[in-house]
């Protein structure tokens, strides 16, 4: 019997990575569901190569156009967000790899919580919006919640090294982004294209507009508070422009262990399906007589404004993080259709983050109403021509 793994966002930069993982594995790991927003095409593709039993669509106006693309194609075809729920409830799923970007994951990680299904976790947004109440729900039925973003898949395997008591601090290495070493004049007038030009990691336009900003790194602040329960204080960031020491956690005795591999998500996608067991598979060693070097270096607190503003949403919890988050998305949306400027994201956040009175002890509707009011928040003052 193989276990049967559900990609949410398959035809994503993670998805497709995720699709070949899961491929070198061989038959004990086997494609139970795949779903796109959009791409019908690629989506019929991956479905006639992997065979999955579930395959969905979540913008339903595509769901024609993946009808007449899966022709004759032995699947059940869902269509619209709420097919991301049924698939991470399913019978036929053992683990939930979510990847698609942004909020809209947020129902499918709780729905398969609450089934107390194996999550591997690329999509980080649920997570800084409901961290708390995701790791309640994963608690209590024995759901099992293994992080995809490299950083944190660096973390939890460092942390096998003590128990969580013994964790002095945990460092997240950040590469520091196409700007990095820009002062706050230089990134005035960057173009949409300079923001899109990762120099190490190639990943899908949402998140490599977070990397520019820094936004990507204080979401993973969040994002590590929730996944390994560590207050705010506890964790910190380093610039590391190789992007070869994953990241590191310092034990109180002052014994640092790092993971180090190369700036490849395969390795990360790999281990969050088959922990606790480490195996062969497409990832390769590392050759670090040919890197020669790693450097590291504090980061711009003042340049990357977007980091101070997270740091300050993570400690003020509540409802904070989520209006970080919102503002975000919708500002980073409005970027890659160039209707603001690269620096208008990081004013947008900070803007609904002072206007904004966080809530502490939230139920999931009160976050979602938090969310929604940045997202109106936003629309708002690029309607008035406020940026
Ligand atoms: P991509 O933009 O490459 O892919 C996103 C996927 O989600 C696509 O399958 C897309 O479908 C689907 N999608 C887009 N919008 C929606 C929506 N509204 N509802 C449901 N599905 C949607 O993103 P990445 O793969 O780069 O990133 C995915 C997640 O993983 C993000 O949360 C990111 O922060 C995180 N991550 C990514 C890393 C990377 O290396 N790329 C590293 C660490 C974390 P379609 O193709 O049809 O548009
Ligand atoms: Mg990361």
């Amino acid at each position: 019997m193989s276990i049967n793994i559900a990609i949410l966002g398959s035809t994503g930069s993670v998805g497709r990575k995720a699709l070949s993982v899961i491929e070198a594995l061989g038959p004990e790991y086997s494609v139970a569901a795949i779903s796109a927003h959009t791409n019908a095409e690629l989506l019929a593709e991956q479905a006639r190569r992997y065979r999955p039993k579930l395959v969905a669509i979540t913008n339903p106006d595509y769901y024609g156009a993946l009808r007449e693309f899966a022709g004759s194609l032995d699947a059940r075809l869902l269509s619209g967000p709420e097919s991301l729920v049924q698939i991470a409830e399913s019978e036929e799923v053992d683990i939930v790899l979510t990847a698609v970007v942004g909020a809209a994951g947020l129902s499918a990680v709780l729905a398969a919580a609450n089934k107390g299904k194996h999550l591997a976790i690329a999509n980080k947004e649920p997570f800084v919006i409901a961290g708390r109440l995701l790791m309640e729900a994963a608690k209590e039925n024995g759901s099992k919640v293994l992080p995809v973003d490299s950083e944190h898949s660096a973390i939890f395997q460092a942390m096998q090294a003590g128990t969580l008591d013994e964790v002095g601090k945990i460092v997240l290495t950040a590469s520091g982004g196409p700007f990095r070493g820009a002062s706050a004049e230089d990134i005035k007038n960057v173009t949409l294209e300079q923001a899109l030009s990762h120099p190490v990691w190639d990943m899908g336009p949402k998140i490599t507009v977070d990397s520019a900003t820094m936004v990507n790194k204080a979401l993973e602040v969040i994002e590590a508070r929730w996944l390994f329960d560590m207050p705010v204080e506890k964790i910190e960031v380093l610039i590391h422009p190789e992007s070869i020491v994953h990241s590191l956690v310092e034990f109180v005795d002052g014994s640092v262990i790092a993971q180090l591999g190369r700036p490849d998500m395969c390795l990360p996608i790999q281990y969050a399906l088959t922990y606790p067991a480490r195996v062969r598979g497409i990832a390769r060693g590392l050759e670090l007589d040919k890197i020669g070097r790693l450097t590291f270096e504090k980061p711009d607190f003042e340049t990357f404004r977007a980091l101070s503003l997270g740091y300050e949403a993570a400690r003020v919890g509540g409802t904070s993080a989520v209006v970080f988050n919102a503002a975000n998305e919708a500002a980073v949306a409005e970027f890659l259709e160039g209707r603001i400027r690269f620096t208008n994201i990081v004013e947008l956040i900070e803007h609904c983050l002072n206007k904004h009175k966080s809530k502490a002890d939230v139920t999931l509707d009160e976050l979602l109403e938090a969310d929604a009011w940045a997202r109106r928040e936003v629309a708002e003052c690029l309607n008035q021509k406020i940026f």
